[in-house]
């Protein structure tokens, strides 16, 4: 059989192979401390388990509106407006996972020979999906700034242009657990707008925040009429299995990848999504609950490396830290699941070799355990 050059171009997702080879080694009997999930290990909270069941029984079993249920495009739509972004549900398409809003966003604005532009590190499937679309990849480091955006502004004036056609902005940032300031996301509205640059605001870890102003793109002037702004249920609701995402973006752009959506997936699961209306409009004491206990790890973990001297760059959001390792970063990760037992995501699967990628989304017996067990077998020397 013949396969496409879209497809061969393109690397299976590293974070899940990491997790494959650790699902093996268990397998085998080994007793393995992952800290490569990029999940929260905490229930999906009752009163969303509930709406989702209550749905069901409902009979909300049939297909949904291609860009979902209006009650939750709606309540959506409320949700950005009240933190400022100019949206209403003519503007919002739900997804199944956001997964799926960045892959309808990418291949609806990117053409066979554009340029799109990620800022390194950056969450794994940016490049793939872009590649599949067929753009080339200009990166910017931000491994020299620690992370951070707001110092590496130049850099980035360097790097776009006005062949530039998209820009993907993550923050909380997966894998840095950077936040990027106001002054960097200003920094980004004026290269957007100088170049004519879109932008995809990818804020799926904006609720999982310890210190820090969230500034979403879309609230800048400006900004509202070249920014996408992608987001999900799967982290600030620990609804991964779930798959609920979303994307809101003008009129335009919602019509054009409505075509991909309507074409592929039809939409997210019905009763998933009423499920999803209950998290938006429930509780939110279960999130800040996650999010108080994200901070304890976070705290211990950068306290039980900096007791073997090493420094890592405080993560403000999201749930994952950058260890610095081995030049060969590929190598160290191996090393340690295979004789630590101790499983991470190598810095380079993101852009940025020399790095490990840490996930504290696990309990905290098991993240000293980690650390222990890194620093016994020689890995944190
Ligand atoms: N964006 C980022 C930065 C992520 O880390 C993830 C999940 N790992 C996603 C998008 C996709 O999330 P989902 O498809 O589960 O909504």
């Amino acid at each position: 059989m013949n396969y496409t050059d879209r497809v061969t171009r393109v690397e299976p997702s590293a974070t899940l192979a990491v997790s494959s080879l650790a699902a093996e080694l268990t397998a085998e009997g080994v007793d393995v401390v992952d800290l490569s999930v990029g999940e929260p290990d905490f229930e999906t909270p009752e009163h969303i388990k509930a709406a989702g069941r209550d749905a069901i029984t409902r009979g909300e079993t049939h297909y949904s509106p291609s860009k979902g249920i209006p009650e939750l495009r709606e309540a959506i739509a409320e949700d950005l407006a009240a933190q400022g972004m100019p949206y209403g549900p003519e503007n919002v398409m739900v997804t199944p996972g956001a997964k799926q809003a960045l892959f309808e966003v990418v291949h609806t604005v990117v053409e066979d020979g554009d340029e799109v532009v990620l800022l390194d590190p950056a969450w794994v499937s940016y490049a793939a999906m872009a590649e599949i679309a067929g753009a080339d990849l200009t990166r910017v480091d931000l491994r020299e700034t620690d992370f951070q955006l707001e110092p590496a502004l130049d850099a980035l004036e360097a790097a776009v242009s006005s062949d530039t056609e998209l820009l993907i902005v993550n923050s909380p940032n997966n894998p840095s657990g950077a936040v990027y300031s106001r002054a960097a996301m200003e920094g980004v509205r004026d290269l957007a707008v100088k170049y004519d640059i879109t932008v995809i605001a990818d804020e799926i870890y904006e609720q999982i925040r310890y210190a820090g102003e969230h500034v979403s793109l879309a609230t800048l002037d400006g900004m509202g009429e070249r920014t996408v702004t992608v987001n999900g249920f799967s982290k600030a609701y620990a609804m991964t299995g779930w798959r609920l995402g979303y994307f809101a973006a003008p009129e335009g752009l919602i019509e054009q990848a409505g075509k991909i959506q309507s074409h592929s997936v039809s939409s997210a699961a019905t009763f998933v999504q009423h499920a999803g209306l209950q998290a938006l409009e429930g509780p939110s004491e279960p999130t800040a609950e996650m999010v108080e206990a994200f901070e304890d790890r976070r705290d211990m973990l950068i306290e039980a490396f900096a007791e073997h001297g090493i420094d890592v760059p405080t993560p403000e959001g999201a749930f994952y830290m950058m260890l610095p390792v081995d030049d060969d970063d590929e190598a160290w990760c191996t090393a340690a699941l295979e004789e630590a037992h101790v499983a991470t995501v190598p810095g380079s699967a993101f852009g940025a070799p020399g790095y490990a990628r840490l996930s504290y989304a696990a309990d905290e017996t098991r993240l000293r355990d980690g650390v222990d067990r890194l620093a016994e077998a020689g890995f944190l020397d």
